[in-house]
């Protein structure tokens, strides 16, 4: 029973670094939020120790009552949080999830419809080097000049290429996708539509987003985002597809359940189901529009700096960085040094390599849930907009991001 910090002073001094640099700096990576306490909490107890293959009421292992019950109660909150007929929410990641429904649905060497990694798409949408380019053969659809989606390529590509499955979903996209009119065209051309909501369950589950469940066949998606969780992938699916999903989770994918994150999801569906939890992805959702506002003022266009699609409807904003001097790493450090922390982002059409990337990739998640207001974000907005003009003054900056730190205190009970 020796305490971490004795046991092993290493990892503690590093857990403990990682701690003050979340309490102290700005997190605006637009996939990564702050879990409740109670939520870690959850994660951390002797649930790691189970091993639980199988579902509730149907184990391999014995020892199961407990563990049984806490899965049951993740299943039936997350299907009434989101109004889904079928849950698993056993995978361990978004990736995991997305590799799961794919399996459950599709044979390899079937077609699959996602939308282009560099246009905002994720790496399981059929990425070459992914398994879900390596399995599966790739149609991927782009977004258009005005930075959408193009529906009209959309469905002149699927009835081309007869896709066993299209996937409505994205990683980096400041706008909201037609899921109507995405099922229309997959029941046009006899394909499954797989939602992956997996960046803003948050807002669905808030009813600030519409919901992809009644249109889709199935619907992953991971539970550290705007939903506020535990790291991890739940897939939702109708009652007819349950059974293949449940078999391609387990055993098609993954051995054992981790129990102990499976408690925490359940823990974080209860919180999402709050009117805090609501308010907090409507001040997500302000944060997001007031930073999109502010980065294409008159000021932040002479620097070259824009909004890709103009603004946005979700919790991230785009930024365009083709017409300033700096590249998207070079944005990136610099939003560093003053203590926000971004991630770089390929724009469409990007003239700069992957590494580089022409683009910023900004969320409000993290910093709502912390707190901010409008007030707060329209600070931080103007903060960032300083940072990426040529002459900028690090160390006032750095003080203003200090100050919003101070004013919103993250895990004040930590230590
Ligand atoms: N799906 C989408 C749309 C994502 O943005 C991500 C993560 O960034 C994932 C899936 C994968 O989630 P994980 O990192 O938990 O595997």
């Amino acid at each position: 029973n020796t305490p971490l910090h004795e046991l092993d002073p290493d990892v503690a001094a590093a857990i403990d670094a990682e701690l003050h640099r979340q309490q102290s700096t700005l997190e605006m990576i637009a996939s990564e939020n702050f879990a409740p306490v109670a939520v870690m909490e959850a994660q951390g107890t002797v649930l790691t120790n189970k091993y639980a293959e199988g579902y509730p009421g149907r184990r391999y292992y014995g020892g199961c009552e407990h563990v049984d019950v806490i899965e049951q109660i993740a299943i039936d909150r997350v299907k009434e949080l989101f109004g889904a007929e079928h849950a698993n929410v056993q995978p361990h990641s978004g990736a995991q999830a997305n590799a799961a429904a794919m399996f459950a649905l599709l044979k390899p060497g079937d077609t699959i419809m996602g939308l282009n990694l560099a246009h905002g798409g994720h790496l399981t949408h059929g990425m070459k080097i992914n398994f879900s380019g390596k399995l599966y053969d790739v149609v991927a659809y782009h977004v258009g000049d005005d930075g959408r989606v193009d529906m009209a390529e959309v469905e002149r590509l699927a009835k081309e290429s007869r896709p066993k499955l299209i996937v409505a979903g994205w990683s980096a996209y400041p706008r909201q996708l037609d899921f109507a009119e995405f099922r229309r065209i997959a029941d046009e051309v006899g394909a499954y539509l797989m939602v992956d909501m997996a960046h803003f369950a948050g807002l669905v589950a808030a009813g600030l987003h519409p919901n992809p469940v009644p249109h889709a066949h199935v619907v992953t998606t991971t539970t550290h985002k705007t939903l506020g969780g535990p790291r991890g992938g739940v897939i939702l699916s109708t009652a007819e597809l349950a059974k293949k999903i449940n078999s391609a989770v387990f055993p098609g994918q993954q051995g054992g359940p981790l129990e102990h994150v499976v408690a925490a999801k359940a823990v974080a569906f209860k919180v999402a189901a709050s009117e805090e939890f609501k308010e907090r992805q409507r001040r997500t959702l302000e944060g997001s529009r007031i930073l999109a506002e502010r980065l294409t003022r008159d000021d932040a266009r002479a620097v070259g700096v824009d909004v890709l699609s103009g603004g946005t409807d979700v919790h991230l904003v785009l930024v365009d960085l083709r017409a300033s001097e700096l590249d998207g790493q070079q944005a990136e450090d610099r939003l560093h040094e003053v203590g926000i922390t971004v991630n770089r982002n390929a724009v469409p059409n990007d003239p700069r390599p992957p590494m580089v990337t022409s683009g910023l990739r900004i969320g409000t998640p993290a910093l709502a849930t912390r707190g901010f207001g409008a007030e707060d974000f329209a600070e931080v907005a103007d903060v960032i907009a300083e940072a990426l003009k040529p002459s900028y003054d690090a160390g006032a900056l750095r003080a203003r991001v200090t100050a919003l730190a101070e004013k919103h205190p993250l895990y004040p009970g930590l230590k």
